[in-house]
C-alpha cells in the first residue's frame, strides 16, 4: 500500500501534533506565527496545548473514530514525544503524511535498537549490551564491567528506570529496581560534559543545526542549558556532524536532538551519543528567545514543507527550567531585566514537574 506523501504546506492549511505538552503548544504557537493551525490531540483532559489551539481532540490513542477524524482534519501530522503508540502512528500514517516519519519512533522508542543504530553508523557510544533476564545482567555485568548503568529499555526518561552499578553493589536489587524489565547495560561514562545538538532536516534533505548547547541537568532533570557549550570549536563541528549523519540516516524530516557526552581520552576530548529525542528538546528552549528562528518554528517549517533558516544566535544563552514550586518565584522573573519568561499553563505544581523556564540573553559586550 502506499501511504501519503508529504506535500508542501499553504498558509491556513492544518498540522496536526500528537500531544498535548508543554512542547506541543509551543509547537502550535510557532504554527500560528507562520500562519498555520494547530489541531492537538491528546489523552489528557487538562493539556497545556490546548489553550493555544483553536481545534484539539481529546481521546486515547488508541480510539479508531477519534484518530479518523482527526486524520480528515489536518494536512500533516507530527508529535511532540517519542512514545507515541505505534498503532496510532500506523494507523494515521496511512490516512496523511506522518513527519518525522514513525520509523524513527520505532527505533528511539527502545534504547537498545536506538544505539544499535547509532553504533551501526560508526558513531561512537558507550559500549552496551542487552538484557533480557537476571543471568542476563550477570553475564554482562561480567563483561562491562563495573561502574556500570542499567536503563530499561522502554519508557524511560528524565532518569526514571535507570540506576548505577557500583563495585560491590547488588545486582538483583538494581534488576528490581528497573522493574525486571528488559534493559540494556552500559558503561559508565565518566562525561566532563554533556552536551546536545538540536538539528532540523528540511523535505528537500537540508540540514540545519542550532549552536551546541551544554546541558547541567539536577536530579536527572535537565537544570540548565548553556549555549554555546564550552568545548573546542572543532569538537563542536563533530557533534554537528553526528547529529546530521543521524538525520539523514533516518531519512528525517523535522528537528531532532542528540544528547551526548564529552569525554577526555588520551588527553582529547571527543564525544559519545548518549540518546535521541525524535523531537524538539528541552534544551533548545533556549532559541525562542536566543536566535533568529526557534526549534519550534525549524520543525513547523519542516513538516509543512517550507525551507529552514540558517539559525544566528543572539549572544551567550542561559536557559533555566522552573520545576516543581521555583515557579513560585516567577514573579521575579517578570521584572527581570533581559529575563524571559515561559510558563507553561500547567493545573496544578509537582514535585519535578516542568513548570516553566526563563531565558537570559547576554548580548556581546554585557
Ligand atoms: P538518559 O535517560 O539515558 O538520558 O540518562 C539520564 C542521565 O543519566 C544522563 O543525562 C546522564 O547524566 C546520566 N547517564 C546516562 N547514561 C550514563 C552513562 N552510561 N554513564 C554516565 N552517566 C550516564
Amino acid at each position: 500500500m502506499t501511504l501519503p506523501q508529504p506535500r508542501v504546506l499553504a498558509p491556513g492549511d492544518t498540522i496536526g501534533i500528537l500531544g498535548g505538552g508543554q512542547l506541543g503548544r509551543m509547537l502550535a504557537l510557532a504554527a500560528a506565527k507562520l500562519g498555520l493551525h494547530g489541531h492537538i490531540y491528546a489523552p489528557e483532559p487538562d493539556s497545556p496545548a490546548f489553550d493555544v489551539v483553536r481545534r484539539s481532540t481529546r481521546a486515547d490513542y488508541s480510539d479508531e473514530g477519534a484518530l479518523d477524524r482527526f486524520a480528515r482534519d489536518v494536512d500533516v501530522v507530527t508529535y511532540e514525544f517519542e512514545n507515541v503508540p505505534a498503532f496510532a502512528a500506523t494507523f494515521l500514517a496511512a490516512r496523511v503524511p506522518v513527519l518525522p516519519d514513525p520509523k524513527a519512533l520505532a527505533v528511539t522508542q527502545d534504547r537498545f535498537p536506538e544505539k544499535s543504530f547509532v553504533a551501526g553508523l560508526s558513531i561512537p557510544t558507550a559500549q552496551f549490551a542487552s538484557v533480557e533476564d537476571f543471568t542476563g545482567l550477570e553475564a554482562a555485568a561480567r563483561t562491562l564491567g563495573r561502574p556500570c548503568v542499567l536503563k530499561c529499555r522502554r519508557f524511560g526518561y528524565d532518569g526514571k528506570g535507570q540506576v548505577i552499578i557500583r563495585d560491590g553493589a547488588d545486582l538483583a536489587a538494581a534488576w528490581r529496581e528497573v522493574g525486571e524489565a528488559p534493559s540494556i547495560l552500559e558503561t559508565f561514562v565518566p562525561f566532563e560534559r554533556e552536551i546536545s545538538v538540536i538539528a532540523a532536516r528540511s523535505l528537500d534533505g537540508r540540514v540545519e543545526c542550532f549552536d551546541v548547547c551544554e546541558n547541567e541537568h539536577r536530579n536527572h532533570i535537565l537544570k540548565v542549558t548553556r549555549v554555546p557549550a564550552r568545548i573546542p570549536p572543532a569538537l563542536a563541528g563533530k557533534a554537528r556532524a553526528i547529529a546530521d549523519k543521524i538525520a539523514v540516516a533516518f531519512d528525517y524530516v523535522g528537528v531532532l536532538a542528540v544528547e551526548m557526552f564529552v569525554v577526555r581520552e588520551r588527553g582529547e576530548e571527543t564525544v559519545l551519543v548518549n540518546e535521541i529525542a525524535p523531537r524538539v528538546h528541552n534544551s533548545g528552549h533556549w532559541t525562542l528567545d536566543g536566535a533568529s528562528v526557534s526549534q519550534f518554528e525549524q520543525h513547523i517549517r519542516a513538516v509543512a514543507g517550507w525551507p529552514l533558516m540558517r539559525p544566528l544566535r543572539h549572544g551567550r544563552i542561559e536557559m533555566t527550567n522552573l520545576i516543581g514550586t521555583e515557579v513560585r518565584d516567577a514573579a521575579k522573573l517578570l521584572i527581570e531585566p533581559g529575563a524571559s519568561l515561559h510558563l507553561y499553563g500547567k493545573r496544578s505544581i509537582q514535585p519535578g514537574r516542568k513548570m516553566g523556564h526563563v531565558t537570559r540573553v547576554f548580548r556581546e559586550g554585557t
